[in-house]
């Protein structure tokens, strides 16, 4: 979670509106009459004269969907040759896993939906997001990607934000309260959490805000205030304080529960993150063992290889992530899964110094890929088989140098596409001893 800082000043009406709602559709470009009609279609679409059928006014000013207009399939083709680029030369490349078998759709699919407030002129509270690498707000009214309900919420937060008088939070001025808003839909179990970033936990009129949103969306079944001090760009703070319901979440995955905290990581697309995991566990052929689930966030990967391994042990950073995991082993009646805070790295170093032994790693580290000190442990620690599961091929091939260069060698590359729409793929690598000892 570190977007570039933005302001949240958001532009004048008229020109939110047309960020907004009025799309390209309708208007006229002039084509040369000898193109043809696909390199018709494919000028018209650069040019933003039309929108793909599931087009959005947004795509060039919010820089999300870089795919915007692509059709599905090509866009496969696209990650297909991107992380051939990046890791062929590591080995062969797998079709991409795409979201494209019977009743998929490419769309809507982000079960975690994180709007940045404004206001505009007339007081009127908007929401977008943080345009890439820049310090403003895009305002948002519908996004092709963002769960439809989560974006409903959002925009009941705006409404009674504004009735109930509850001010947005000026980044310029550091005056007003509301910063963020974040909701996350357990997309198996219907459960939504409202996370409502603040700058103090005192707003006012703050129970029957509450009241008036659970009035008008019944289906939310927690809502949490995160108190957000910072001038980073950092979008949660430390502190939460649950005002309405359990302060988390629980959905399904895997066959299994998870329970999910405000800032824990949830991979943000639940259809093809089964797709990914079941590949992950299928390529580490876990024949009892000890299985590492290194980076392990909630638990998820170590939780669902489990019934195949003696023993699972995660380590993760967020102190509040390894508590989920605890209680996600407990609530799914898991015993032979532990899960202990602090660097992976440092961790499994000091499994190596102690003489234990791993048969299989999972790795799954966050888009800066990992560092020099954990490749090393895990070279000392020498298990059978290595998992590297990433959202950033160009992180992972790095990476892959330096493990390939410490005796491994990578068996299979599988691309999924968690991300539809957007230039970004994630891969699962299988990497084998080849001094197995
Ligand atoms: N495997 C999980 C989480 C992946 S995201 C899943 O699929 O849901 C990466 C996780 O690595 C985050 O939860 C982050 O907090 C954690 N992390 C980052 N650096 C770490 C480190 N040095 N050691 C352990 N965990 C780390």
């Amino acid at each position: 979670m570190s977007d570039s800082r933005v302001r949240n000043k958001s532009r004048s009406s008229a020109e939110s509106r047309s960020g907004n709602a009025v799309g390209n559709a309708d208007r006229k470009t002039s084509v040369p009459k000898e193109k043809t009609p696909a390199a018709k279609r494919a000028a018209e679409v650069k040019s933003g004269a039309i929108k793909n059928a599931e087009g959005c006014p947004l795509a060039k000013k919010c820089g999300g969907c870089t795919f915007q207009g692509i059709d599905y399939r090509q866009q496969l083709e696209k990650k297909r040759m991107l992380t051939g680029r990046l890791l062929g030369s590591f080995g062969h490349i797998e079709p991409v896993i795409g979201m494209n078998d019977a009743g998929e759709k490419p769309e809507y699919y982000r079960n975690k939906v994180h709007h940045v407030l404004g206001f505009d002129r007339r007081g009127n509270v908007l929401s977008g997001i943080y345009k890439e690498g820049t310090h403003e707000m895009v305002p948002v009214k519908e996004c092709l990607l963002e769960d439809k309900k989560s974006q409903e919420i959002i925009r009941t937060v705006c409404k009674l934000a504004k009735d109930f008088g509850i001010r947005i939070y000026d980044e310029d001025t550091g005056y007003g309260l509301l910063r963020h808003v974040l909701v996350r839909r357990g997309f198996h179990t219907g459960e939504i959490m409202v996370v409502l970033v603040s700058v103090s936990h005192q707003i006012p009129s703050k129970n029957n805000f509450v009241k008036a949103l659970r009035h008008a969306h019944p289906e939310i079944t927690t809502v949490v205030v995160n108190i957000n001090k910072r001038t980073d760009s950092m979008i949660l703070g430390e502190r939460n304080e649950t005002a309405y319901g359990p302060g988390f979440i629980t959905d399904e995955l895997c066959g299994l529960k998870f329970r999910i905290s405000p800032d824990s990581f949830y991979q943000i697309n639940p259809v093809q993150t089964e797709k990914l995991y079941r590949k992950a566990i299928e390529f580490a052929d876990i024949q009892g063992g000890t299985v590492i689930d290194a980076y392990c966030g909630i638990g998820t990967i170590g939780l669902s290889a489990s019934s195949q391994a003696d023993r699972v042990i995660g380590i993760e950073l967020n102190g509040n992530a390894v508590r989920d995991a605890g209680i996600n082993a407990r609530i799914n009646g898991i015993t032979n899964a532990e899960f202990h805070k602090g660097d992976a790295g440092m961790y499994m170093e000091k499994m190596a110094a102690a003489g234990q032994h791993a048969d299989v790693v999972f790795m799954d580290p966050p888009r800066a890929g990992s560092d020099r000190r954990f490749i090393e442990s895990m070279l000392k620690l020498a298990p059978d088989r290595i998992v590297y599961v990433s959202c950033n091929p160009e992180t992972q091939a790095r990476d892959l140098k330096l493990i390939t260069a410490g005796g491994y060698r990578v068996e299979k590359i599988q691309p999924v596409d968690m991300f539809p729409y957007t230039g970004h793929v994630e891969t699962v690598a299988l990497l084998s001893n080849r001094r197995p000892g």
